[in-house]
């Protein structure tokens, strides 16, 4: 098997991140891989070529793709693809990896079923077709709008929302200053994903997709809505238009429009933000690495697993693993929800776009409300909290879940500093105008703390729960907060007033708790580690020097390993692997022989707690006198960059999730209070799903020793991690002289 590898349709950040791992993996198979340039076009123009492992180094962090993309017309017609079929079998290449959007696994699928036709006709023209077989096919998913059947995300999506968002937030800045309303139009003819994460995470005033149909007085909606959330002292009013929107009699609803009807009827100042192209372009966030990487190997690894089988299909990501859908299905169902759209059918539009879509609508239509839709009864609160260590998107979720509740009428409470405000009764409402703005800040407004509790602690927390008529709790945070409610759960039958609801939900940047894939916070955790590897990348110049970047994550790996692999680290040093003297020996070892063989660059991620002996600075001085002057060693232990600033696109929308999930069950708790007074629950995020774990059970999912989950999702990444990110492989240095004195 010969493979090619090409971009096509528009781009999308992570593409080359895709081509990246595809070749690696090829050439750890030893099998031959060839770039095709500019899509379709440059398969028509015979525009390929063999890669080898360092055609791909240092692109992983590059928007755009390195290859080229392109529309053609030309490959629309049988003699264009004619020529490109001339191309393939010149190179006798039988396996593509289309990297695109659905024209281009469309485009990739006629290949296939035209194949057998083109090559008789070639031979029929006297061609030698030489050895080649049946032309197989697999299409990665990469489109911003994330409008793709098969696949949960596609590559390019999550950054195009982290541009979106950060617009929204620097707008919001603005906005507060000069008391603007701003009109902002994202991407997506026909989905409206984008328009709508962004309205839930950026926190819009108003939101128009595709795929809703609004009513013939929707602008007096919309106008109304902004005069009042004036009128009400909110800070900045932004609405998200997507460019598909579409009136209620099918005409494209444009953003200069609004911004026109929004000035005329209230008198605003209004300015309008097309985003654009932005969307498109910059560096890929970590989770499009890391899909675009997932996504790559797999495509080959399904290519090299089926060899007598008639390969046409997509790897898409679902439920947090790689799954192969044929591409007839994909381009059918994706096409499905076009037309659905099209044709003014949104209901079924809504239907195929799934559940999670339908409700994030309902969840932007509850938050863009000015007040509650209920008053709030006498029946007592429920309390929320953050804690032990602050992380990215405690504030999301504590204003959604606050307003969630408040708006089915129920008081919320808020402990200052975690268990430190319930120990000593500093406790105090939340309102739903004072928690709107927290959407997308950063840490902890009710403040979180890490404290060490005693017995003594649980009598003076009672005390404080019954004084403030506390009915249910919910506890946000990282392990100490879920061992603090374990030992709260446990003190139920000496403590009466902790006979009440409680929900945990993960937020640690360490993802290191039971029960879920993911903990809110750690995306950002990651993106800040991927943002600082890339500086350091670009600093080091032409000198030879390994970098050690310590990163936390406590005895959890997964900030180490994920932002090795999303940053191209060589190699990342976990607590689960431990390190060893050997591990050292042969570190230096590799990396004097990548030096000689002329690479100037190493990075290597260690997580904080990775040896207790081996610390940083030990292997940096180990490194420093084994390298024997062949390179330089210098560390960077980032700390706190890692839990700071605003929470990325992910967070926030995890976090919402989590939030509304967390206040319709804590509802339907307090409705029947005798039979759930004893509950004690932890969410937890399970590929698309937010699901809920009885505490006990999750905290025996844990290895107490070692503070992490038994079984960690991520572990499974290690090998694919380990392969890609070899340094200098098939290099013979010119001298192999190391000596541990
Ligand atoms: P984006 O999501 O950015 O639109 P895309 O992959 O859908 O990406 P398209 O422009 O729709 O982008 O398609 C890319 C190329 O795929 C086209 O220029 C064309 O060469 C090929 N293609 C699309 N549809 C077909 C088709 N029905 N038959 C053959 N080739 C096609």
């Amino acid at each position: 098997m010969k493979i090619g590898v090409m971009t096509s349709g528009g781009d999308s950040p992570g593409m080359n991140a895709a081509v990246r791992a595809v070749v690696r993996e090829a050439l750890n198979n030893n099998i031959e891989i060839f770039g095709i340039e500019n899509g379709f076009e440059g398969l028509i123009a015979g525009r390929i070529r063999p890669l080898g492992w360092h055609d791909v180094g240092g692109i992983i962090n590059r928007g755009g793709t390195f290859l080229g993309t392109a529309r053609s017309e030309k490959f629309k017609t049988p003699e264009g693809r004619r020529e490109a079929v001339k191309n393939l079998v010149r190179f006798q290449i039988d396996a593509l990896v289309v990297i695109g959007g659905d024209g281009s696994l469309t485009g990739a699928r006629v290949l296939v079923e035209e194949w057998n036709e083109h090559i008789q006709a070639i031979q029929a023209e006297g061609i030698d077709t030489g050895t080649i077989g049946t032309l197989k096919v697999v299409g990665l998913p990469g489109s911003i709008d994330n409008d793709l059947y098969g696949t949960d995300m596609s590559i390019g999506a999550d950054t195009a929302l982290n541009h979106i968002i950060r617009a929204m937030d620097d707008i919001s800045s603005t906005a507060a200053s000069h008391q603007r309303t701003f009109v902002i139009e994202t991407m997506g003819r026909h989905c409206g994903y984008l328009a709508l994460m962004s309205g839930l995470a950026g926190g819009a005033s108003w939101v128009l997709i595709p795929e809703e149909e609004l009513d013939v007085r929707w602008h007096h909606k919309m106008i109304e809505a902004i005069d009042k959330s004036r009128k009400a002292g909110r800070p900045h009013q932004i609405v998200v238009v997507a460019e598909g929107a579409k009136h209620p009699d099918g005409l494209r609803i444009r953003s200069e429009e609004i911004k026109d009807l929004i000035a005329r009827k209230l008198g605003l100042d209004v300015r309008l933000t097309v985003l654009g192209h932005i969307q498109r372009g910059g560096s890929p966030t970590a989770f499009d690495r890391i899909l675009a990487t997932r996504l790559g190997v797999a495509a080959v690894e399904f290519l090299i697993n089926n060899p007598n089988k008639p390969i046409c299909h997509m790897a898409g990501l679902i439920k947090n693993k790689p799954t192969f859908t044929p591409l007839d299905e994909v381009i059918t169902k994706s096409r499905e929800v076009e037309d659905a759209v099209e044709q003014g059918n949104y209901r079924y539009a809504q239907e195929l776009r799934g559940e999670g879509f339908r409700k994030a609508m309902e969840l932007v239509k509850m938050l863009t409300q000015i007040t509650p839709a209920k008053t709030c009864t006498d029946e007592g609160s429920v309390l929320v909290f953050t804690g032990g260590a602050d992380s990215p998107g405690m504030n999301t979720l504590v204003s959604v879940l606050g307003r969630c509740l408040l708006n089915q009428g129920i008081r919320v409470m808020a402990a200052r500093n975690t268990f430190l405000g319930l120990i000593h009764g500093d406790i105090f409402p939340l309102s739903w105008d004072e928690i709107v703005g927290w959407i997308n800040k950063p840490s902890s407004e009710i403040g979180a703390m890490r404290i060490e509790l005693r017995d003594s602690d649980y009598a003076k927390m009672s005390e404080n729960l019954e004084r403030h008529k506390i009915i249910g709790i919910v506890a946000i945070g990282g392990l100490k907060t879920y061992l603090g409610m374990e030992r709260f759960v446990a003190l139920r039958e000496r403590f009466p007033s902790f006979n009440i609801p409680v929900i945990l939900i993960p937020a640690s940047i360490d993802n290191n708790l039971p029960g879920t894939e993911f903990s809110v916070g750690s995306d950002t955790a990651l993106n800040a580690i991927v943002e600082a590897v890339d500086k350091i990348r670009n600093t080091a110049g032409a000198s030879r020097r390994t970098f050690i970047v310590e990163v936390m994550g406590r005895k959890s790996g997964f900030l180490a390993l994920m932002g090795g692999m999303a940053s191209g680290a060589e190699k990342a040093y976990l607590p689960e692997r431990g390190i060893s003297i050997k591990d050292l020996v042969e570190d230096v070892q590799m990396l004097k022989e990548s030096f000689e063989c002329g690479k100037k660059m190493v990075v290597f991620i260690k997580n904080e707690a990775a040896s207790q002996y081996y610390t940083t600075d030990f292997i940096r001085r180990v490194f420093e006198e084994e390298g024997e002057g062949k390179f330089g060693v210098r560390t960077t232990i980032l700390g706190h960059i890692q839990r700071g600033g605003a929470p990325t696109a992910f967070d926030r929308v995890v976090a919402c999730r989590f939030g509304v999930y967390a206040a319709s069950l804590m509802k339907e708790f307090l409705s029947n209070i005798e039979i759930h007074s004893k509950k004690a629950l932890v969410l937890g995020l399970k590929g698309r799903s937010i699901v809920e774990t009885p505490l006990e059970e999750a905290m025996n999912e844990m290895d107490r020793e070692n503070e992490r989950p038994k079984y960690q999702w991520f572990l499974e990444l290690i090998d694919v991690a380990d392969r890609l990110a070899l340094p200098m492989p098939h290099c013979k240095p010119r001298s192999n002289s190391l000596s541990m004195r």
